[in-house]
């Protein structure tokens, strides 16, 4: 049997290095794309001897042609530090690269799995979240360029699977974590790391009451190896993630007790429209995909805390 070519956007980033790290490992011929913006060549520099493996610079909401049979979607800033820095182009990113890729999914007659996320339940008044809910997004608040834009790139996933009988994937991802993250990425467990292992304050934004749910990098890869195998018109969306929520204040004192840090935590304005609470109904996954994460969160703080330990400058 031939390898199944399989094409990552933002490849170099976070989740797409491990991701293009477990295909290679499958078997698969791997390509990435990516811009740079929030990924680095570091993360996948340890694949670049395999034969299977390709990287290239392309900003994604340039079309591009490539024979490939399966597509992973996953090119975007996640971080909202990242995101908001130009939201203009967050637009872009989310909506002319889910259409730039829907081409040619289209064209090639590629499976594309679209990395969707948590945030299209903005604010959410239902709790845990099911897909079935439609969420309490703000449209014109400093997170809607992230929000929107990934709504707006399920919608044109679905469409395009009603107008052109393209195969699609739509998964709804939570909190993930784990090393590869930016030092400066500005989400919540590299912050929180990295300020206890420099000693430096730890910053928690608002009185860290809001919740959120972690999932470790690696259970998430599971998930969407088998969400792009699973069967044939199963489209979802699904919601992946790891139930198990926490405050932002019980995620801090875990830190600083795991890294032995002798930082305090400071409190500071909350972002507007930070989401109060957030936490997977993974039901569906359970049942479609026979998944859920078995990393619990101290064994994935513990790889974290040890990856940036090596990795960060003091
Ligand atoms: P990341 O920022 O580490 O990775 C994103 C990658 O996309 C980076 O390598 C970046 O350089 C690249 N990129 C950005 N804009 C691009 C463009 N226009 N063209 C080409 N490449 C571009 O973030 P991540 O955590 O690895 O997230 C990956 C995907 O998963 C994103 O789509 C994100 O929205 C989604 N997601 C992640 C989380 C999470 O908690 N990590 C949660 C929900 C959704
Ligand atoms: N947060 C915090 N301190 C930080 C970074 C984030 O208290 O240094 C909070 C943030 O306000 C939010 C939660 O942690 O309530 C998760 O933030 P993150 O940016 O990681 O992800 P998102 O808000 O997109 O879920």
């Amino acid at each position: 049997m031939s390898k199944d070519r399989v094409l990552i956007t933002g490849g170099a980033g976070f989740i797409g290095s491990h991701l293009a790290e477990r295909l290679l490992r499958d078997g698969s011929e791997v390509i990435c794309l990516d811009n740079f913006f929030t990924g680095r060549r570091d993360n996948v520099s340890h694949l670049l001897k395999n034969p299977s493996f390709e990287i290239m610079r392309h900003d994604i909401i340039e079309p591009t042609l490539l024979e490939v049979d399966k597509i992973y979607n996953l090119a975007c800033p996640a971080s909202p530090v990242h995101y908001q820095h130009n939201p203009v182009k967050t637009i872009k990113t989310s909506v002319m690269g889910a259409l730039n890729m829907l081409g040619l999914a289209k064209r090639v007659g590629a499976r594309i799995l679209q990395a969707s996320t948590s945030e299209i339940y903005g604010d959410p008044k239902l709790h845990p979240q099911p897909e079935e809910y439609w969420g309490n997004v703000n449209p014109i608040g400093p997170r809607a360029c992230y929000d929107e834009g990934k709504r707006c790139a399920e919608t044109l996933m679905f469409a395009y699977h009603a107008q052109n009988n393209v195969d699609i994937k739509v998964v709804r991802i939570f909190n993930t974590y784990g090393p590869r993250m930016l030092e400066n990425d500005g989400r919540v467990v590299s912050n929180f790391i990295v300020q206890a292992l420099r000693g430096s304050d730890i910053t928690v934004y608002g009185d860290g009451s809001q919740t959120r749910s972690f999932c470790f990098v690696d259970d998430m890869i599971e998930a969407f190896v088998r969400m792009m195998d699973s069967e044939e018109g199963f489209t979802g969306p699904v919601n992946l993630g790891n139930p198990r929520e926490s405050t932002v204040t019980e995620l801090a004192e875990m830190i600083v007790e795991m890294t032995g840090s002798r930082s305090r935590l400071i409190y500071k304005e909350l972002p507007q429209d930070d989401p109060l609470q957030r936490q997977p109904d993974i039901t569906l996954a359970k049942e479609k995909l026979s998944w859920e994460p078995t990393v619990a969160l101290e064994d994935g703080l513990k790889k974290t805390i040890a990856y940036f330990k090596e990795t960060i400058a003091h």
